[in-house]
């Protein structure tokens, strides 16, 4: 057994729904399979390093009020830490540590040299101007300046920032240390090194495992009936892709509601309908209204959940129609209702596979930032693409060797990798 290790400040939740504690099952089964040393598995269950810190942030209307923003640093036995910052109501620091996690081997599955961490503040950014969101930005990063680094941390979007916030951390991070560096963060805007195709790249990554995954079974995304969950950055890219490749995308949601039209919604329009109405799906005229639960198990070829962990749980997972689900978002099945879709033959796209394709382009953006070298768009593309086609092939090879399904065959090579690094560079002293 793998020791949980006790995070400071807050109670465990039960254990089905702590998501830190899921994502030490799948490292524990990763261990089995690959006769991982106890060691090894307690070294890779543990952050190598939890920050907290408080962020005092004076709001519009004169009140201050203290925040806790958290950054776990999950490994960096393969590189510098890596992962994503994010502002959203349901963050906790045990959230954060399993995402962290889920960055280590996510960068290690895609085989780029990083380790794995995210950050984190609990609160709804819409509820929040633009110069109070850039005050608390711009409080957590200087808090965190130690911390972070090109060649020590590299934080990047995630759910609730974008862009914007990189810049403004990208600058904080500058002007404390005297000169700009870019490197800082990923996913910054083009004007301050940023590179071209980010902002679509975790959508894309998406549209190109389900299209892989189709052709493995004899199918391509031309009529596909796609369901998905979350219309953000990853959910609303995906959606775009898939639309543009000839899928039909019958319903998608936002966290205040869904859309369902049977034969195919019109993407463009339903973008610029969410652009205008502050990002809700929710009203878009001809097609029927329909809530998060419900779009979870409307029948549909694809189901791509792109929102938040724990959506498909052993409450609703019997009602699950898809045959196909792609974990756009980390962590949206839980171990329970993981073990019933696999013994339902469902085929379940992993996480640190299918989203992967957000960090693969940070990692170019770096790349190209650090080389003081910028590519055209179809250069990026064409090398997130590479990478991700052959992890997913690897992926698929692994499960056929092991007999174990794509999760646990993404995890043992994850999972694997970090083992052999941590085992070749040894333990220190
Ligand atoms: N937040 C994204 C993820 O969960 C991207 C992280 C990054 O680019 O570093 O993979």
């Amino acid at each position: 057994m793998v020791t949980t290790p006790v995070l400071p400040l807050e109670a465990a939740s039960p254990a089905h729904i702590c998501p830190f504690d899921q994502a030490c099952s799948y490292l524990e089964a990763a261990g089995k399979e690959l006769k991982l040393d106890q060691g090894s598995l307690e070294i890779l269950s543990h952050p190598r390093k939890v920050v907290t810190v408080s962020i005092p942030v004076k709001l519009d209307n004169g009140e201050v009020r203290v925040l806790a923003g958290h950054r776990v640093q999950h490994s960096d036995i393969l590189g510098p830490y890596k992962g994503g910052i994010r502002y959203h109501p349901a963050v906790t620091l045990r959230e954060v540590s399993a995402l962290a996690m889920l960055m280590t081997w996510k960068c290690a599955l895609l085989g780029i040299p990083y380790g794995g961490a995210k950050g984190g503040i609990a609160i709804d950014p819409q509820l929040y101007s633009v110069g109070e969101l850039e005050r608390i930005t711009r409080r957590y990063t200087s808090e965190l300046i130690k911390d972070i680094g090109p060649s020590v941390d590299i934080p990047a979007p995630d759910m609730g920032t974008s862009a914007r916030e990189m810049a403004w951390m990208m600058d904080t991070y500058s002007v404390n240390v005297g000169h700009a560096v870019p490197g800082v963060v990923t996913g910054k805007p083009l004007s301050v090194g940023g590179s071209l195709g980010r902002e679509m790249a975790t959508g894309r990554g998406v549209m190109i495992i389900v299209r892989e995954a189709l052709a493995d079974q004899g199918k391509s995304l031309a009529g596909m009936r796609i369901v998905i969950q979350g219309f953000g950055n990853v959910g609303g890219a995906a959606a775009e892709l898939l639309y543009k490749a000839g899928a039909k995308i019958i319903a998608v949601s936002t966290a205040t509601g869904g859309v369902y039209y049977p034969t195919g919604l019109d993407i463009p329009a339903l973008k610029t309908y969410a652009a205008v109405n502050r990002k809700s799906v929710v009203g878009f005229p001809q097609a029927a209204p329909i809530s998060n639960a419900d779009l979870l198990t409307l029948p549909c070829d694809v189901l791509i959940p792109a929102a938040l962990e724990n959506q498909i749980t052993e409450e609703n997972v019997n009602q699950v129609q898809a045959q196909m689900i792609a974990e756009a978002a980390n962590g949206p099945i839980t171990l329970e209702a993981n073990q019933i879709l696999e013994a339902r033959g469902v085929t379940v796209l992993p996480d640190i596979l299918a989203n992967a394709g957000g960090v693969v382009v940070s990692y170019l953006e770096w790349v190209q930032g650090l080389s003081y070298l910028f590519w055209n768009e179809q250069r990026v593309n064409h090398e997130m693409e590479q990478l991700m086609v052959q992890a997913y092939h690897q992926v698929i090879q692994q499960s056929k060797l092991r007999q174990v399904n794509l999760r646990l065959a993404a995890y043992t090579l994850g999972v694997g990798r970090v083992a052999q690094a941590l085992s070749d560079r040894g333990l220190y002293p």
